[in-house]
């Protein structure tokens, strides 16, 4: 039984299955990952929590 590689339709590697190879794996997992959170990073909402709960003193 040969199985394709979703990204590029290459053969699938044993180690890599159902992907030809770490790089259409890692592709497929950032697609994923893409769609799943669009979000930049977490980095940005603890800088906007930290700052909303800080008072502000220069007002
Ligand atoms: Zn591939």
């Amino acid at each position: 039984m040969t199985q394709l590689c979703p990204i590029c339709a290459a053969p699938a590697h044993p180690d890599h299955a159902p992907f030809c190879g770490r790089g259409c794996k890692d592709r497929d997992l950032l697609r994923w990952l893409g769609e799943g959170y669009r979000l930049p990073g977490p980095a940005i909402d603890d800088e906007m929590q930290e700052g909303l709960d800080k008072p502000r003193d220069t007002a």
